[in-house]
């Protein structure tokens, strides 16, 4: 059999199967990249134990490794981010790339899905990865956004217009190894040529996208930030709606709540990536969302947008995404990486946010990072979980998570696809 080379992890806590307690004093076994079995230290076979490599990793807190549903690998996570990734050459793009995959890996995030990076640079970094040229997360790709002319992330996207177009496009992506369709349904913060209080599609292009799109099988991400954007995704039926916020298409009016739609959102199944991680950092760093000053360096993107009028302060839209989530609406864990602040060791803030933003305990935080999103992925039998049959993906922490969350960030012990990358603070690649 392929790489069926065995290894033991003793720790004096690991995280159960369900992610919702520690086992105590438990080792993992795994056989090349997979996980055999999971038992108490003092019920380990003796042959097994003195026979195969095995790592005592003692006081630490093992768990999955971190799941991130979101992330655009070649950005800077600077305020001039867009500015980079406009007039960098791939070359300049794909190192920054490596950089910032290798950094992801190395803070405990083993699987990440990439909904954007310029001109499918990110087709090349997968396949450095999987060949094992370079360290990096297991990675799921959408290769360049599609919006329209001039639209949400055209710096960085396929602009694509009429349903020919955007078939064409959705068809493109898929050729070249797009495991997920990413689509921009309304405008955005950081594009002035586009208008975050409108849709850039009409829900007919929209619903041919989720159909082409389930032709082969293959889900559809929308960035949306409108009501009637919003909207448009429950109608057509899209598997994962980005940043879900509500503003109305009226530039003198607030949000646009509906909470007709939440319901069918929860009926139909469809997650949301909240982006909230992104927001606890951007407030941890000290800058306000709509008026900050220059000082720091951070605001460039921070301004508001001219075609926002009105805004809504951010409480406001943690207000709704908190109604969203006692309606039943399921929350993926995605930080949008590389955005000013999202730099992409901090996966992990996806979390802080649930606890700190939306009130929710450390396990359900711990869980939504790992096996929730895995779900969402469409991988929750693979990874998300230390359990037998799956897949040796750890990080491992040195405080207690569950104590406290902020605890989890940095890991201290990375296995990837059962390679051991970092161990015990010891980097190995
Ligand atoms: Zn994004």
């Amino acid at each position: 059999m392929k790489n069926s080379r065995k290894i033991l992890y003793k720790a004096d806590r690991i995280s159960n199967s369900e992610n919702s307690g520690w086992l105590k004093n438990h080792a993992v076994i795994v056989s090349g990249s997979i996980i055999e079995d999971i038992l108490p230290i003092s019920k380990l076979p003796s042959d097994l134990s003195n026979n195969i490599q095995s790592y005592q990793l003692g006081d630490i807190f093992l768990l999955p490794g971190i799941i991130d549903a979101h992330c655009h690998m070649h950005c800077s996570a600077t305020s001039n981010a867009q500015e980079l990734a406009y007039n960098e050459s791939d070359s300049e793009l794909i190192i920054r790339a490596v950089n910032n995959m290798r950094k992801c890996l190395l803070s405990g995030t083993t699987t990440v899905r990439d909904l954007g990076s310029k001109n499918n640079i990110a087709f090349v970094i997968k396949q450095m990865i999987d060949g094992n040229n370079i360290p990096g997360p297991n990675l799921i790709l959408s290769g360049t956004p599609i919006t329209i002319t001039a639209g949400h992330c055209w710096i960085f996207g396929t602009e694509a217009d009429s349903n020919d177009e955007v078939i064409k496009a959705v068809r493109n992506q898929i050729k070249i190894g797009a495991n997920v369709i990413k689509i921009m349904v309304t405008g955005g913060m950081f594009t002035p040529t586009s208008n975050p209080r409108k849709t850039q599609y009409s829900i007919e292009i929209l619903e041919s996208v989720v159909s082409e799109a389930k032709r082969f099988d293959i889900p559809v991400a929308a960035h949306t930030l409108s009501a009637e954007g919003v909207e448009n995704c429950v109608k057509a039926k899209v598997d994962h709606l980005i940043h879900a916020r509500w503003y109305d298409k009226n530039p003198n009016k607030g949000l646009d709540f509906r909470k007709d739609i939440v319901k069918k959102m929860v009926d139909q199944d469809q997650w949301v990536d909240p982006t909230l991680g992104h927001q606890l950092l951007r407030k941890d760093a000290n800058v306000d969302p709509i008026n900050s000053s220059a000082s720091d360096g951070k605001d460039v993107i921070m301004k508001s947008h001219w075609a926002i009028g009105k805004d809504v302060p951010m409480e406001e839209h943690i207000e709704k995404l908190s109604i969203m989530d006692s309606e039943g609406v399921r929350f993926t864990t995605g930080l949008d990486m590389g955005m000013a602040f999202g730099d992409h060791d901090k996966s992990t803030a996806n979390a802080w946010s649930l606890v700190e933003f939306l009130g929710w305990n450390n396990w359900k935080a711990i869980k939504a990072s790992t096996s929730d999103t895995a779900e969402a992925l469409g991988l929750g039998n693979k990874i998300g979980r230390i359990k037998k049959n799956f897949t040796a993906d750890f990080a491992a922490f040195s405080k207690d998570p569950a104590k406290e969350i902020r605890n989890l960030t940095n890991a201290s012990t990375v296995v990837k696809s059962g390679k051991v990358l970092k161990i015990n603070n010891n980097i190995l690649v």
